[in-house]
């Protein structure tokens, strides 16, 4: 059984429809990840898993139950946000057993003394104590249940959020770009702190950011989105190793993978006037190509020669192991970016790289690591062997 299904569903603001159409389904344990620009509709799909935006068509399967018309809190389902909303007047025990104390809440406990001891017999009770001390001890909170979140910093005031999304022990977890909010040295660890949680407590998690690392470092499955629409959905490797289009191609990957514009006559590919090395079986039918290289698939020679692809050095960057330089290529062969300009073919050298700008130097494409896409469509065609 899966543990969500996504049939069909679109979403409409006004005659805006920012949702089209979507099919997902993941298993039990998945980590999904829905990544993509700003603007895209992760947060709106997110929000129509959690109940808290009606969908316009379509339906969503939790657990195998229909969900899509029951309110939030019939679904089996714990949302953390961006924002880590803590009660800053409750300490963090407090904050992360509040889940559980309204699991049990009564109109009375309003009642301002009677309501104070109803709480604390709840908090002291041995299921509350047991699941605060397992939460806390998994998120490494332990020393701080008795600090209020003021005192404490952005990782730890985000790690009470999920501590406290998490002692209810919800079928599926939602989080809209949990970390956006914190530094990039926080990120990192946090990063690596959620997946950990994922294998530690099992569940299905279903995670929007628009940032590629976290979806290929934390993602089981990733449902790449643009416009509404998915684009690709699959593992971190499906989606790197062989990207469905030429958005795909150059969303995941930095510097992104090369386009480099050429024609397939029906024997031999051609980047401008010169053949390079290829045997594309089945056959396909002549026409305009775009050739995908990952930028660390190309070598650099200074040794130029007439049959081979020669340019000059427009950009050298030096980025700690690794140095990116920019090749603007000669005779009318180019490469193109996201704007359809033209652009620099990218190539990632391993070290500190002597080039420098200006300089003349040719570049050699391994054929086992070219992916073939049309140039009229996008699409990918095959992968080049
Ligand atoms: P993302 O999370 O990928 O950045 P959102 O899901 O927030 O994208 O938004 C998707 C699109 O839907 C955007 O164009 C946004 O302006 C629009 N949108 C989101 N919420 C509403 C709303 N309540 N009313 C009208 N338009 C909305
Ligand atoms: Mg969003």
């Amino acid at each position: 059984m899966s543990a969500i299904e996504i049939n069909n569903v679109s979403k409409k603001f006004g005659a805006k429809e920012v949702i089209r159409d979507i099919n997902v389904s993941i298993d039990e344990g998945d980590f999904l990840v829905l990544l993509g620009p700003s603007g895209c509709g992760k947060s709106t799909l997110l929000r129509m898993l959690a109940g808290l935006e009606s969908i316009s068509s379509g339906e969503i399967v939790i657990g195998g139950k229909r969900v899509d018309q029951l309110p939030p809190g019939d679904r089996d389902i714990a949302f953390v946000f961006q924002s880590y909303a803590l009660y800053p007047h409750l300490s963090v025990r407090r904050n992360m057993a509040f889940p559980l104390l309204m699991q049990e809440f009564r109109l009375w406990y309003h009642l301002p003394i009677i309501g104070a001891m109803a709480k604390r017999r709840i908090e002291n009770s041995p299921r509350v104590v047991e699941k605060i001390a397992k939460m806390s001890k998994i998120l490494g909170l332990t020393d701080m249940l008795d600090r209020f979140p003021r005192t404490l910093s952005g990782g730890q005031r985000q790690r009470v959020a999920l501590g406290r999304a998490m002692v209810r022990e919800p079928e599926v977890f939602l989080m809209d770009e949990p970390l956006s909010n914190l530094d990039a040295k926080l990120r990192t660890s946090m990063r690596s702190e959620i997946s950990r949680l994922h294998k530690e407590i099992g569940g299905t998690f279903v995670y929007v950011t628009h940032d590629q690392v976290e979806a290929m470092t934390m993602g089981t499955k990733i449902a790449l989105m643009r416009d509404g629409i998915i684009q690709q959905f699959g593992t971190a490797r499906d989606i790197y190793t062989d990207p469905a289009n030429t958005y795909v191609a150059r969303f995941i990957g930095t510097p992104p993978m090369n386009l480099i514009m050429a024609k397939w006559d029906g024997a031999r590919m051609m980047v401008g006037s010169l053949a390079i090395a290829a045997n594309l079986s089945p056959t396909l039918a002549a026409s305009d190509v775009l050739l995908g290289v990952r930028p660390n698939a190309i070598t650099l020679a200074t040794d130029l020669s007439n049959d081979s692809l020669n340019g000059e050095v427009v950009m050298v960057e030096h980025v700690g192991a690794d140095s990116i330089i920019a090749v603007r290529l000669k005779d009318g062969r180019t490469a193109h970016n996201d704007d359809g300009d033209l652009d620099a073919v990218m190539v990632t050298v391993p070290g500190y790289c002597m080039l420098s700008m200006g300089q003349a130097v040719s570049i050699t494409i391994d054929p086992h690591q070219m992916i073939l896409f049309s140039a009229a469509t996008g699409e990918r065609i095959r992968r080049l062997t």
